[in-house]
């Protein structure tokens, strides 16, 4: 039988480290088993708790999915008094209060949405002590009222969620963050810590300085996401790929991303017709119809939300099981950042990108026709490259990603799409030699497709127009079939050899580097692509869904506690992962717990979680086993 979970079990942690010996009135490790149902804490979590458990301060930069909420919520769970979590965005506050709800802790959020009266209440369970836990926005924070508020409660500490707010350096800067230095003043024996998902150096040291984190001990881990699978396909025909890759994640949630509002458009009805429930987002549609979608989103599993990238910043949903692209993204941090939004609750997910020629020929204009200086448009073009030669890579895509964070990932990672079938590549030092003479012959003023036409002494009105049919190269690469053509040409252009002239339609011309390849001093080593879904076909060691992990009987019960699970998340009003992750979900399928003590082993669920859930679960489980 497979072990339930290997991969959400997080690394046992012994001893705390020198200094944070103050003993807690609660054990840590007990209340994340009791409030959240988890065995044990992940990564560096208990580091982080047992820090603030002793009053010191702490900036956490994770990856997105690691487990940042814990890192305060354990700790404040211990402490006498009052967590103060400050947060940029309400529906991530929503989202937060209602898993904190749903676990029996005693939770509110005070922000511009809530009627006065509740804020009244709220007000007072923070003064009487009744309340572990209050969400509030920055500007509020800032308020004389609420410090007054504040003044008059026990404070078990202070958590600033998404401190990357605090520097002008990334795109999300919000003024109201530079006034939450002033809490270190106000309650200097209260622990702070800052969390974020950003870990540039420069981020990371604004944090520091303008929240007054100086001495706060900092912790940081990988940026590697294991339970995310990378694949990146040749396009060829988009709908139809896109097609077959939904057919992996039947049943479950994810994020298509597009270029345009038109193509999003385009794409969610098209997959609508084809039986798939899609809806769109970008910032063209009416604010309710956006935030109508954003909703359902949330709270619906088996939804597609086709978007542009105008969605994702703050979507808090852990069981997104796949992001896929249907066009290149602007640089490598975008790509990590949107890919990012997959598996945030540690189970297996997929990054899936369609990506051609016309991508790079179509980004780099957009390049060069923007408005920006000359070297933003270098730094962009750079950016824009690196992403081009991640595409491109033979290698390993994990370790390829992680190296342009400047992360070494010791060998091949298994979860990609190069390593699970590596990529053969061939010799086309020939190749590009004939093709690079094409473009040069033709007079360097037309696009791959013209040029391979030419290669292949094809017979069209252009090539009679212009006279092609009497050039030299005319006809000279029959042996090639178009499609591997269009490879060459592509690995050509991201490798620099050949350029892309905006102003001229974009044209292909001949770069300074392929002189080289003319002189025949540089051999050519270009990837094989792949037919279309070969990858289908192979497994590796880890599945790319959860439902693969599972032997069929228990993915029969898996689907019906799944369905179990949307009935309750309607009745309860809130979205399904606040009843139970899927992974917890795929625990008790494997386990089949009948009796209440079983149902508490299983990873992620908790006290609260049983008795609101457990009979109904047990009712499940047992009429399954009997058959019914
Ligand atoms: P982040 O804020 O770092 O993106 P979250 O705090 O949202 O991540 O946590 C991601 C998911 O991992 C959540 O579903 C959370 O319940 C789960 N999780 C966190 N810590 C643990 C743990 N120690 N064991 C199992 N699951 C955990
Ligand atoms: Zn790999």
């Amino acid at each position: 039988m497979p072990q339930a979970q290997p991969r959400l079990a997080g690394t046992e942690y012994t001893a705390p480290p020198e200094g944070t010996a103050t003993p807690a009135a609660k054990d840590p490790a007990q209340v994340l088993a009791d409030v959240f149902g988890y065995p044990s804490f992940r990564g560096r979590q208990r580091e982080v708790v047992d820090t603030l458990i002793a009053g010191g301060d702490a900036v956490v930069l994770f990856p997105t999915g690691a487990g940042k909420s814990m890192c305060f919520q354990i700790p404040a769970l211990c402490r006498p008094g009052t967590g103060v979590v400050i947060s940029p965005l309400i529906a991530l506050m929503k989202d937060q209060v209602g898993a904190l709800t749903g676990a029996g802790v005693r939770a509110a959020a005070l922000n511009s949405s809530v009627p006065a009266e509740e804020q009244a209440r709220i007000a007072a369970d923070l003064r009487n002590g009744t309340l572990d836990f209050l969400y509030v926005t920055p500007e509020r924070v800032a308020t004389a009222g609420f410090s007054r508020l504040l003044d008059g409660a026990a404070i078990s500490l202070f958590a600033i969620d998404e401190a990357h707010c605090v520097s002008q350096w990334g795109h999300d800067f919000r003024p109201e963050y530079l006034q939450l230095a002033s809490l270190a003043e106000r309650y200097p024996g209260v622990p702070r810590v800052a969390l974020t998902a950003t870990a540039d150096p420069h981020t990371q040291e604004d944090i520091r300085v303008r929240l007054k984190l100086e001495t706060a001990q900092v912790f940081t881990t990988s940026f590697d996401r294991p339970n995310i699978r990378y694949e990146i396909v040749e396009r060829v025909n988009q709908r139809q790929q896109l097609l077959d890759f939904l057919k992996r994640h039947k049943g479950e949630s994810g994020i298509v991303y597009c270029l345009s509002r038109a193509k999003v458009e385009d794409i969610a009805g098209w997959l609508n017709e084809k039986g798939i429930r899609a809806l769109p987002y970008h910032a063209g549609l009416d604010r309710e119809i956006r935030e109508a979608n954003q909703d359902a989103f949330l709270l619906e599993e088996n939804l597609v939300l086709v978007a542009t990238v105008a969605f994702g910043m703050g979507i808090d949903k852990p069981d997104v099981r796949f992001v896929a692209h249907l066009d290149l993204p602007s640089s490598v941090e975008a790509y990590y950042q949107e890919t990012g939004r997959a598996g945030r609750d540690g189970a297996p997910a997929e990054a899936w990108m369609a990506y051609g020629m016309a991508d790079m020929v179509q980004r780099r204009r957009m390049i060069a026709e923007g408005e920006a200086p000359e070297e933003v448009k270098r730094a962009e073009t750079a950016k824009l490259n690196a992403l081009v030669g991640i595409c491109e890579t033979a290698g390993c895509r994990r370790q390829a990603l992680l190296a342009h964070f400047g992360e070494t990932y010791p060998k091949p990672c298994g979860n990609c799409d190069t390593c699970l079938s590596p990529v053969e590549t061939w010799d086309g030092t020939e190749a590009a030699a004939k093709f690079l003479s094409a473009i040069y012959r033709t007079g360097q003023r037309f696009g791959a497709g013209h040029v391979i036409d030419v290669l292949l002494g094809k017979e069209n009105d252009k090539i009679a127009r212009f006279g092609h049919d009497k050039l030299s190269v005319y006809g000279i690469g029959k042996e090639l079939s178009p499609k591997t053509w269009q490879s060459v040409a592509r690995q050509l252009v991201a490798m620099g050899l050949v350029g892309v002239d905006h102003a001229n339609y974009g044209a292909l011309v001949l770069t300074d580097e392929c002189r080289a390849v003319f002189r025949n001093e540089r051999k050519v080593l270009l990837r094989r692509d792949r037919a279309a879904a070969s990858l289908k076909a192979s497994r590796g060691e880890r599945s790319a869904s959860l439902a693969d992990d599972l032997d069929p009987e228990d993915r029969l019960l898996f689907e019906r506690l799944r369905r179990l699970r949307t009935q309750i998340a309607r009745e309860n009003e809130v979205p399904p992962y606040v009843v139970f992750p899927d992974a917890t979900l795929a625990g008790i399928a494997i386990a089949r717990p009948v009796t209440s003590h079983a149902l508490l082993a299983v990873s992620g669920v908790g006290q609260s979680k049983l008795d609101r859930y457990g009979s109904q679960i047990i009712d499940l489980v047992e009429a399954f086993e009997a058959g019914v």
